[in-house]
């Protein structure tokens, strides 16, 4: 979740805003194989939608606001969650893989 090589903590993980890098530039760890598709996305949408919407429901119950009001604070709400916890989010899945691929316990990397 730090951005940084889950290997060694210490690598940059990233090439660009969702590119992964081959190989790590300090433990050399493999990450060609990796593949952790929507993994990420799913749970990011899941998360910055039920922020936005249970705080939208908040602001409705509380003060009846206007919805022209809603939207200006939902709307840039669940961008900025969705492209602040992208990449972490996506960090996150490819530990989880590496981790199982070090216990043998996925198949599939
Ligand atoms: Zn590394």
């Amino acid at each position: 979740m730090l951005l940084r090589c889950p290997a060694c903590g210490e690598g940059r993980l990233f090439a660009g805003f969702l590119q992964v890098v081959d190989h790590c530039a300090v433990c050399g760890t493999d990450f060609t194989r990796l593949n952790t598709g929507d993994g990420a996305a799913v749970f990011i949408m899941q998360i910055s939608g039920g922020i936005s919407a249970f705080l939208a429901l908040g602001l409705q119950i509380a003060f009846a606001p206007p919805l022209w009001v809603l939207l200006i604070v939902a709307v840039p709400l669940v961008l900025a969650l969705s492209f602040g916890l992208m990449r972490p989010g996506k960090g996150l899945m490819i530990a989880i893989q590496i981790g199982d691929r070090d216990r043998g316990a996925s198949p599939h990397v």
